[in-house]
C-alpha cells in the first residue's frame, strides 16, 4: 500500500500536475559490485516490521527473474508510469520488469489496474497471490481519484511502489524511499541502493538448507 500524504481531496485541486519532465536517474551503488549475487543468508535492510510480508517470486538464487506488468487496460498515462518504472526496476541485476500489454501464459507478471473508486486515503495497492511461500500471481490496482491529481511524479512514485511490492519488497523505514508506507508528490521515485540491495537480498541469496 501506497498512502500519499498531504493531499486531501479537497485541496487537490490546487495542484498544478507538472508537465513531464526527466524522470531523474539516480546512480546507485551496487552493493554486490555486480550480478545478482548475495551472501547466503543475506537479509533485506532497513524492512518496516508492520508491513505484511511479500513473497517471491519462483527463482534459482542468483539467475534473477522476469517479471511482466500488464498494461492493456490502462489509461495511457498509466501505461507510461508502468513503463518507466519497468525500466527503473530493471537496473536490479536481478529484475527483469517488461511492460507489456498481456500477460503471456504461465509467465510470472502482475496485473495493472486503475479504478475510479473511492480508496480512504490509498493510491494504490499490490495484492499478492501465493503457494508455499511462492508468489505465483500479483494485482496492482491504482485508485485514480487521487492520482489523477497528484504530479507525474507522485503518480510515478506510486506506480514504483507498488511494483516494488510485486518484485517482492516490503516497506522500508527510510521516510525518504519509495517504498516507505507514504509517498508523496516530492519522493524520488527512483529506488536507492538499499531497494536494489534487498532485491539482491531476496533473488541473490543461497538459502540456507534447513
Ligand atoms: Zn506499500
Amino acid at each position: 500500500m501506497a498512502v500519499l500524504v498531504g493531499v486531501a481531496v479537497a485541496v487537490s485541486v490546487l495542484f498544478v500536475p507538472t508537465s513531464s519532465g526527466p524522470i531523474p536517474s539516480a546512480p546507485w551503488a551496487d552493493p554486490a559490485g555486480g550480478g545478482c549475487v548475495a551472501a547466503p543468508g543475506a537479509s533485506q535492510r532497513d524492512v518496516d516490521q508492520e508491513d505484511t510480508p511479500e513473497y517471491p517470486w519462483s527463482h534459482t538464487a542468483g539467475q534473477g527473474i522476469t517479471v511482466y506488468f500488464e498494461t492493456g487496460a490502462l489509461p495511457p498515462r498509466y501505461a507510461g508510469f508502468v513503463e518507466t518504472a519497468a525500466g527503473i526496476w530493471s537496473q536490479s541485476p536481478c529484475v527483469e520488469a517488461i511492460a507489456i500489454d498481456r500477460c503471456p501464459a504461465g509467465a510470472a507478471c502482475s496485473t495493472v489496474a486503475v479504478t475510479g473508486a473511492r480508496s480512504r486515503g490509498t493510491d494504490g495497492e499490490s495484492e499478492g497471490v501465493q503457494r508455499d511461500g511462492i508468489r505465483v500471481g500479483n494485482a496492482i490496482t491504482l485508485y485514480t481519484g487521487l492520482l489523477d491529481d497528484a504530479s507525474d511524479n507522485g503518480a510515478l512514485a506510486v506506480v514504483v511502489h507498488e511494483m516494488g511490492h510485486a518484485l517482492g519488497l516490503v516497506h522500508r523505514n527510510d521516510r525518504d524511499s519509495v517504498m516507505n508506507a507514504e509517498t508523496d508528490d516530492r519522493t524520488d521515485p527512483v529506488p536507492d541502493a538499499v531497494d536494489f540491495y534487498n532485491l539482491t537480498a531476496i533473488y541473490g541469496a543461497v538459502q540456507s538448507e534447513g
